[in-house]
Parts: structure tokens; C-alpha cells; sequence
């Protein structure tokens, strides 16, 4: 039997980046969930691309589950008034809880704590870990250079081809919803 929320986890950047774009992203991406009923997983902080994301999904009416390790809570200002705020002692811990929490991964763009995300949820799943989407959202094109060093690496022969298979990239917020919506086994 299905949970009645399906929660989706956006891993995306601390900062808002030099393009515009991905703000207006972010945000279209937080209403969307929230309008969906889908609840919104994230790192709990309320800077950059992240809390854009929440904030929409808050202002939208969605619920929202944030993660943050205890040291992070002052850096990455810390939202205290989300639906469920889960603090943790360790960074591994964050990332284990988000997963835990969450029915489908959507990356945003960001920096190296995404990629980190990216691909720890990436290689578990390569390793037969787990079956849950991944979707790259290539806000602007932006992760155009993840995609083509994917493929690199498939083509030197450092992973099986059906690493391309373990995640889908779409251009838009039309398409991540249409995707989830598979994906959750939700109406489109
Ligand atoms: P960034 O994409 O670098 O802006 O980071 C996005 C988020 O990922 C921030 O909340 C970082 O604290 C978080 N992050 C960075 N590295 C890790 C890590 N190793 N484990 C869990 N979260 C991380």
C-alpha cells in the first residue's frame, strides 16, 4: 500500500548561483511539489537555491522535512518552522535521513554538496541499493558537463553503460513534474 504523501528530496546549492534562471527554477520547483501534495525533503537551510525551493513550497502551502547536521544549523540558517526539522550530528547522518524520508531524488543545480548527493544516491543505486528515481533537472543547461563526464566515464570503460540508465534528466519543471508523476505512479 502506497504512504498518502509521497516526499521528494531536492538536493540543490547553498548559494543562488550567478543565473538568474535557477532561482525562478527553484521556486517553480517548490510550488510544484507543494501544489502536488508532495512534501518537499531538503537540507533544512534557508540560503541560496535551497531556501528558495522551501520557501515556495511553504508559501504554496507544502509540507516540508528539513535535515541539518547540529554545526550547519548557524551556516546555513536554519529553518525552524518547517513541518518536521530533523537535526543531526553528522553530515552522513543528514544525507542517510533525506534518503530515508524520501520516495524520488531531484537535483537542482549547485556545487560540490550536490554532486556529493548526486552521486552517493547515483552509486547506491548502481550497486543495487535501492530503485528510487533520480532526476537531474538541468535548469539552463546546467548540467550539461555532469551528463557528458557520465558518459566519458562510460566510454573509457569506468562504468557499465546501464549507469546512464539509473538517472533521467529533464529540462523543466513541466517535465520533472510529468516524470514524477510516473515515477510516484501519480495522475499526471
Ligand atoms: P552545495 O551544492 O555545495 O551548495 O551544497 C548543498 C548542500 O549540501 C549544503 O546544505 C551542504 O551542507 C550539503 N552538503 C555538502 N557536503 C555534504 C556532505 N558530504 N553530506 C551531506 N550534505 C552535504
Amino acid at each position: 500500500m502506497q504512504p498518502l504523501t509521497r516526499s521528494v528530496c531536492v538536493f540543490c546549492g547553498a548559494r543562488p548561483g550567478n543565473n538568474p534562471a535557477h532561482l525562478r527554477t527553484a521556486r517553480d520547483v517548490g510550488a510544484m511539489l507543494a501544489r502536488r501534495g508532495w512534501r518537499l525533503v531538503y537540507g533544512a537551510g534557508d540560503l541560496g537555491l535551497m531556501g528558495e525551493t522551501a520557501r515556495a513550497a511553504m508559501q504554496n502551502g507544502g509540507a516540508t522535512f528539513g535535515v541539518i547536521p547540529r554545526h550547519l544549523m548557524g551556516a546555513e540558517d536554519a529553518r525552524t518552522d518547517l513541518s518536521t526539522l530533523v537535526i543531526t550530528e553528522t553530515m552522513h547522518e543528514r544525507k542517510k535521513v533525506m534518503f530515508a524520508n524520501s520516495d524520488a531524488m531531484v537535483v537542482l543545480p549547485g556545487g560540490a554538496g550536490s554532486l556529493d548527493e548526486f552521486f552517493e544516491v547515483l552509486t547506491w543505486r548502481q550497486l543495487g541499493l535501492h530503485a528510487k528515481p533520480i532526476i537531474l533537472l538541468d535548469s539552463a543547461g546546467y548540467w550539461a558537463p555532469l551528463t557528458g563526464l557520465i558518459r566519458h566515464v562510460i566510454d573509457q570503460g569506468f562504468a557499465d553503460p546501464s549507469l546512464a540508465g539509473f538517472f533521467h534528466t529533464v529540462e523543466g519543471v513541466a517535465a520533472l513534474e510529468e516524470r514524477l508523476c510516473g515515477a510516484l505512479n501519480q495522475a499526471a
